[in-house]
């Protein structure tokens, strides 16, 4: 069975993200969206809250679970028995730390294989930052996120952050 991992912050999810984690979910047996807990960067959504986004945008694919990861992510290959890494490249400016990052986990774990999916043209400049700045200042964020969270992202937002 052919695991694959979409790792990354989700603060929050996007519709890209999703786009991205369907696409895997297309390509593997399982995917594990694992949500990376980072020390050094302060989230603006809790890592429950995380999750909880992603599980109900994925929750009509079959074969996708969620999990968090507080150490390395080459570590949590190992464990998970999952050998690939799934990651979206958006433009250019992804290239450079993604390549980076996928050579620095070979180097760890050596079953860690990185595959990169291009991003859909209509999310290629979409952010999870892009999405917090425009919430907090009152705009739009239905065309960047899922239906299913848009109001409960905006209402956060506007509140000024959440899961502190
Ligand atoms: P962000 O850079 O928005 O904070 P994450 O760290 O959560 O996102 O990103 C996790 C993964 O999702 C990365 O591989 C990233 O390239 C990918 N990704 C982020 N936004 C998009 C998007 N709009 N389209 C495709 N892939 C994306």
């Amino acid at each position: 069975m052919r695991i694959a991992v979409c790792p990354g912050s989700f603060d929050p999810v996007t519709k890209g993200h999703i786009d991205i984690i369907r696409r895997a979910g297309m390509l593997f047996d399982h995917v594990i969206v694992l949500v990376s807990v980072n020390p050094d960067k302060q989230a603006t959504f809790s890592v429950d809250e995380r999750i909880d986004f992603i599980k109900r945008c994925t929750s009509g694919i079959h074969n996708i679970t969620v999990d968090y990861n507080e150490g390395l992510l080459a570590d949590y290959i190992s464990k998970s028995k999952a050998s690939v890494i799934v990651k979206g490249l958006r433009a250019m400016s992804d290239f450079e730390s993604e390549f980076q990052m996928a050579i620095t986990n070979k180097k760890l774990n050596s079953n860690a294989e990185t595959v990169f999916l291009p991003a859909m043209e209509e999310n290629m400049y979409l952010s999870s930052s892009q999405v917090r700045q425009i919430g907090r200042l009152g705009g739009d964020i239905r065309l960047f996120v899922p239906a299913e969270i848009e109001e409960e992202i905006q209402i956060k937002l506007q509140k000024g952050g959440a899961g502190k």
